[in-house]
């Protein structure tokens, strides 16, 4: 292999090749010992630092800590034990008649040394979550969290420090620097979550290597209401789901796509439910997160300012504060096609409110716009929900509510294009650290070495 002399992680990358090529392969107890341990760490030994780390870098309540990092580790731990023992076997395949005389089967194995980066807004389980799918399949990994949430990274440093060996699992701090001399590496497997613009510098770094890639990117998730929906719980689910974690999620409902008639009720009741959840002040709200960091709140503010701009309204709050990075629960309607809200993913508490006449009108929009990671519709149609599933394109689809599709550990979690490449969690993130290796055994017998040269009557052999 190629030497990397100044690269400053070379070391530790060749020090986990050297194992898993010692190894060969890590046994089932051996996978399920480290899953363990990381099991441990996260729901008993680290539990309350998680919840402190993660209120000073995102002034995350507890309880969200609690359902949106630490039980979703949990639930893919625990999930990925009760399978690996299946995932692991061998899996047999039918062997063509032309074949007679062999076998055929294809084995999981790991792909090797792998890089896990990971983002900020769920540092613990965006990180852990991957890590889960790694050890499960064999892999050894070098991780490099977000340098936006210092206190958890810290913290998750301490943590893997902890508990593994360095061979196995390690984790190196650092800015974008840091992130390109590691992407400098040949990594078997490199699992990225981020924007779609550092996933296309990622992409054409692995490209160097040949190294394959998860990319679990965002963009702008469309949620679309028709007529037949029922408001007023559509509208709870999309509060809840759009101003979690502050609005700080890859899979929030980016904009709203609403038959006209029905926008004032809507935003009524999101009114209603903006108050139940987080009172008239969401600011002393306990239930209510905060902006990561001053460029992102500046980057959110300057959504709103620009909207307003271009005299947009104000449904709902549109308050800030920028001391303590606080965004108000945001509504905004009647915007220019042109506003930044319509145009980047927001990645915040503001939900604009695009209208339609047409349920066509509305998949057209979407359809102007890059392939989204989720795209939500409520509706009591069929004929609807059927129609918006067949003309479009996303990585994943609630019917009748937003975001709880990446809780079901069966299903394959992931983007299309520009919203992602891959999947990930339970068995689909198992199959994205291993190489499907494709096995024939040929016994004494071989039909079809009748074919082999010299090429003398081989249309009567083949006629046999
Ligand atoms: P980001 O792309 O800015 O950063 C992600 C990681 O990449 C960080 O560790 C960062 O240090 C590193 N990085 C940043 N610039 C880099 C560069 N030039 N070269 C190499 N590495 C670099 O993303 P973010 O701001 O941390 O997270 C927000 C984005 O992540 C949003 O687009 C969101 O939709 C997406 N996201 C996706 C998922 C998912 O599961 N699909 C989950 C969470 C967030």
């Amino acid at each position: 292999m190629k030497d990397y002399p100044d690269n400053p992680y070379f070391k530790l990358f060749k020090k986990q090749q050297e194992k898993q090529l010692n190894i060969g392969q890590t046994s089932y107890t051996y996978r399920i010992g480290l899953l363990k341990k990381l099991q441990l760490a996260v729901e008993k030994t680290y539990r309350s630092q998680i919840i402190d780390a993660l209120h000073k870098d995102l002034g995350k309540p507890k309880v969200e800590t609690e359902l949106t990092e630490i039980y979703q580790i949990i639930s893919e731990i625990k999930f990925a034990k009760r399978h690996l023992h299946r995932w692991m076997r061998k899996q047999k395949v039918k062997t063509p008649l032309s074949m007679l005389g062999a076998s055929s089967y294809y084995i999981y194995e790991p792909k090797g040394v792998c890089l896990i980066i990971s983002p900020w807004n769920f540092p613990f389980n965006l990180t852990f979550g991957p890590l889960v799918s790694a050890i499960a399949a064999g892999c050894s990994a070098i991780i490099k969290p977000s340098e936006m949430t210092p206190n958890a990274s810290a913290l998750m440093k301490d943590i893997v420090n902890d508990i593994f060996s360095e061979d196995d699992v390690a984790l190196v701090e650092g800015e974008v620097e840091t992130s390109t001399q590691l992407l400098e590496l040949p990594f078997n497997h490199i699992f990225f979550t981020g924007s779609p613009n550092v996933g296309k510098i990622v992409m054409t770094a692995a490209a160097r290597s040949l190294s394959s890639v998860t990319l679990e990117l965002g963009g702008k998730s469309p949620t679309i209401i028709d007529r037949s929906a029922d408001i007023d719980k559509a509208a709870k689910r999309i509060v809840w789901g759009k101003f979690i974690n502050a609005g700080q999620i890859c899979v929030s409902p980016d904009y709203i796509l609403i038959d006209e008639t029905l926008k004032a009720q809507f935003i009524e009741v999101c009114k209603k439910w903006i108050s139940h959840f987080y009172t008239e002040q969401a600011q002393n709200s306990d239930a209510y997160g905060r902006i990561v960091t001053q460029k992102h709140f500046d980057r959110l503010k300057s959504h709103i300012e620009n909207a307003k701009s271009l005299e947009a309204n104000v449904d709902i709050g549109g308050n800030f504060e920028k001391a303590s990075k606080f965004i108000e629960p945001t509504i905004m309607s009647s915007l220019k096609p042109e506003a930044t809200l319509l145009n980047e993913e927001i990645f915040g508490p503001i939900l604009p409110i695009v209208t339609y006449n047409t349920l066509d009108e509305a998949i057209d929009y979407i359809n102007s716009k890059e392939r989204p990671l989720a795209l939500y519709i409520y509706s009591k149609s069929r004929t609807n929900v059927k129609k918006v599933m067949q003309h479009t394109r996303a990585g994943g689809t609630c019917i009748n509510s937003n975001v709880i599709h990446y809780a079901n550990h069966n299903l394959p979690f992931g983007g299309v294009n520009n919203s992602g490449i891959g999947k990930s969690h339970g068995f689909y993130g198992f199959k994205a650290f291993s190489n499907q290796r494709a096995v024939v055994k040929q016994y004494t017998f071989g039909i079809n070495e009748w074919l082999f040269p010299p090429y003398t009557n081989y249309k009567e052999k083949l006629a046999r």
